[in-house]
């Protein structure tokens, strides 16, 4: 399964890099707003029977396909679409192709990766978010360092010359910069003072200190008895033979129970939505969004204000569901996250990870250090911030 897999995903990377442009075409689309699967199909002359044939949880992942994805199309010398390759979400992609038969296949496949592991320096000399965009030209970067400092450092008060240092795994899909560009350290100056930040073992951010200064701590939406399904972007299943993933928690909880805001924020939705049934979606500061799904009746309406802790709907059993429970699913700037990382129980880090956070952190800093000291030498002797900054990565990726 895996090599079939490798084998038509390298069939479309060679025909994409190899083929002569003048016999096929390798188009670079952009999934707008409301666009559909189905509508797609038709529009190309593709038989529907595709899309009827998708399982309700590979429809789900299409309801979900987030605004402005990049994807290709792949058209022979007629102009007979011979592949698409859609992204469905950070880790998984459709892939359709004409078969050997002259039929059309689907499947839910991984997207392959370049990653490399890099590193940043950026002397601030405009907006923190313009700076970085003009020496990385990655959005996704720029869009993650904002926001991993967003309760920490107020932007405003940065200054011309305040420095910032990221040490992060870029990530690329056929040569484009896609999905979460993974910072794993990370240094800002606000007006001289250096603000930290650093990427554990649990998957969350501390300071130097190990304190969290994650404030976002969005409660757990009900009771529940267990949860029954955790977060996943992709993961093989051993039995249907294909890949799944799960943008959310499921808490197993019997109908009727207290479906609770898990943040203060606006109701944008209540309403019926495909597989997800009765549904709540609301709308928070900072580009937060919660979802709650399968309920069994609403208590507030769109347009309403609610506060963390109130009581919006009641679960239930509606849509795609197998037994009553509340799927609960979390979204920043439109992507899902893993509501666990934003659910605070714990109140920081102990043992093992307590120990290996220390060690990743004492080197980070000695890092950062020493390209500081370089720096400061730099601007004296005139080596410029570029030859430093490509020095430092490779080294990077030579100790990993
Ligand atoms: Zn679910």
């Amino acid at each position: 399964m895996f090599k079939t897999l490798f084998f038509l995903t390298f069939l479309f990377l060679n025909s994409l890099f190899a083929v002569p442009l003048s016999h096929k075409m390798v188009q670079d689309k952009v999934w707008g707003r409301g666009e559909t699967l189905l509508a797609f199909l038709q529009e190309n002359m593709i038989p529907l029977k595709l899309y009827y044939e998708l399982d309700s949880e590979d429809e789900k992942l299409l309801a979900d396909i987030r605004i402005n994805t990049l994807y290709q199309v792949l058209k022979d010398e007629n102009g007979q679409i011979e592949q698409v390759l859609l992204p469905l979400n950070d880790e998984l992609e459709l892939h359709i192709m004409i078969g050997e038969d002259g039929e059309y296949k689907a499947s839910v496949i991984p997207i392959i990766y370049e990653t490399n592991k890099k590193s940043l320096m950026i002397t601030f000399e405009d907006i923190p978010s313009k700076d970085i965009l003009k020496k990385t030209e990655n959005y996704e970067l720029s869009l993650a360092i904002t926001q991993l400092f967003r309760k920490i450092v107020n932007f405003k008060k940065i200054r011309l010359g305040d420095k910032l240092i990221v040490y992060y795994t870029e990530k690329k899909r056929l040569g484009k910069f896609f999905g979460e560009q993974k910072i794993e350290a990370a240094m800002i100056e606000e007006g001289g003072k250096k603000r930290y930040q650093f990427l554990a073992l649990d998957g969350k951010y501390y300071d130097q200190k190990g304190k969290t200064t994650n404030t976002s701590s969005f409660i757990v939406p009900c009771r529940y008895k267990r949860i029954s399904s955790r977060f996943t972007q992709k993961r093989w299943h051993p039995i249907l033979k294909r890949y799944r993933a799960h943008h959310g928690i499921d808490y197993a909880t019997p109908i009727g129970t207290a479906i609770k805001a898990a943040y203060s924020g606006k109701v944008i939705f209540a309403g019926r939505k495909g597989g997800y049934g009765k549904t709540v979606v609301l709308k928070h500061a900072s580009g937060y969004k919660t979802l709650y799904a399968h309920l069994n009746s609403y208590k507030v309406h769109v347009g309403q204000k609610v506060k963390t802790g109130q009581l919006i709907a009641r679960s239930g059993n509606t849509g795609r569901s197998t037994g009553p429970h509340l799927h609960f699913g979390l979204s920043l700037n439109n992507r899902w996250i893993n509501p666990a990382l934003k659910i605070v129980f714990t109140k920081g880090l102990s043992g093992s990870k307590r120990a290996a956070f220390n060690a990743s952190t004492k080197i980070y800093m000695q890092k950062m250090k020493n390209l500081l000291e370089v720096d400061k030498c730099s601007s004296k002797v005139g080596v410029s911030l570029e030859e430093l900054d490509s020095s430092e990565e490779n080294s990077t990726k030579d100790a990993v």
